[in-house]
């Protein structure tokens, strides 16, 4: 990278926050100031004890509320992130192959996650260009669809949907919305295990992971762990299911993130819900596509406009602006985390648009950037 040049972005023109990270993403401040008011009687008390039962039972309440769960589908959590939960997938989910939709670095860890597991078959993995994502085709060998709602490495997302002619009593459909929920519409019938960890979308910070089971897919835990396949206690399924029946985790959460994810939910149930949430980040995709379609110097790196993420946007640079540079004098202004996904190695930013950033400060980034771009 060229070095820094020293650029000072006009007030006027900066997001009133600067946060636009792709993960861990934005916590508002009310949520922060929440939790400190909240701190003498709720931080450094027991997670077997009334209140923070209480907050584990807000957030999968708030979350069945926010999804709009059908019958019969419950709110699972514990610990170790999205990353910890494809382990628990694929020791206490898949029965003996599945069929993973690979297009950017968080779909294909899961599918090499599932293809070293010694006890299932080799799974199918249907991959495409980044930026673009693989249709979803029937497979009559597998007994699970993976597939992210949203690829935050690459700013696609996919639509929640069964494969054609498949019911969850062939195969269970599977997906990743560590960036998606809360963010995106999605019809709750299409998954039977829609997963998440809450640093993203539901600003608060990482180290849960959460997911949304369908009848059939709590039927598929029970059954496997009451086969004879070896799972370590802090990856079984059965055992973070008994215990988020009973409003708590296998091990100890991290307690600020429960309360600041409850925050989130409450927020946007009491703003008017998913449908809410997911306007709001209409509108900030908006913004920001057109944004980028009317400058010479910008493209939208996903070509296909129903395939552009409404949560992450990701936007390439003509050749002649090292997107490397912009990143920077936007740090310097205090506008951070705008860089593309490392491995991604393209001339792009890449901006976070979760329900809990400002749809204005979308607005103000594009006239910062535009700022910093005429001054280079
Ligand atoms: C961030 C992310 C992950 C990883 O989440 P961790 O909680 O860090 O393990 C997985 N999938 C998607 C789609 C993500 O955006």
């Amino acid at each position: 990278m060229s070095s820094v040049p020293d650029i000072t972005i006009p007030p006027d023109l900066l997001p009133a926050d600067g946060r636009f990270c792709s993960g861990p993403g934005k916590v508002r401040a009310e949520a922060v100031e929440a939790l400190a008011k909240a701190a003498p009687t709720y931080l450094g008390t027991s997670h077997r004890q009334a209140p923070v039962q209480f907050m584990v039972s807000r957030l999968r309440n708030g979350l069945a509320e926010m999804l709009a769960l059908p019958d019969g589908y419950e709110i699972m959590l514990g610990n170790g992130g999205t990353t910890a939960f494809w382990d628990a997938l694929t020791f206490g989910v898949i029965d003996r192959k599945s069929l993973h939709l690979s297009f950017g670095e968080f779909s294909s860890k899961f599918a090499t996650a599932a293809a070293a597991a010694p006890f299932l078959d080799d799974p199918v993995v249907v991959s495409s260009d980044p930026g673009t994502h693989p249709a979803l085709v029937a497979d009559a060998s597998v007994d699970a669809y993976a597939y992210p709602h949203n690829e935050t490495s690459t700013g696609v997302s996919a639509p929640v949907i069964r494969p054609t002619g498949v019911s969850a009593e062939d195969a269970l459909v599977l997906v990743d919305a560590t960036s998606a929920a809360g963010g995106l519409r999605f019809d709750p019938n299409n998954a039977d295990v829609y997963y998440f960890a809450p640093q993203k979308g539901l600003a608060s910070d990482g180290g849960l992971w959460i997911a949304a089971v369908s009848p059939p897919a709590i039927e598929r835990i029970e059954r496997l762990a009451a086969s004879d396949r070896w799972v370590p206690a802090s990856l079984d399924l059965k055992i973070a299911l008994d215990n988020s029946r009973k409003d708590q985790t296998y091990n100890t959460p991290a307690l600020a993130t429960i309360f600041l994810a409850v925050s989130q939910v409450e927020w946007i149930n009491a703003n008017g819900g998913l449908e809410w949430a997911a306007s709001r980040c209409d509108r900030s995709a908006g913004t920001i596509y057109l944004w980028a379609e009317a400058r010479d110097f910008t493209t939208p790196y996903v070509a296909n406009p129903d395939e552009r993420s409404h949560v992450v946007a990701t936007i390439d640079f003509d050749e002649a602006i090292d997107a490397k540079v912009v990143s920077a004098v936007l740090r310097n202004n205090g506008i951070v985390d705008t860089d593309s996904y490392r491995k991604l190695g393209r001339n792009q930013l890449r901006i976070a648009l979760f329900p809990a950033i400002e749809p204005s400060d979308i607005e103000a980034i594009t006239k910062s950037i535009d700022y910093v771009v005429e001054h280079v």
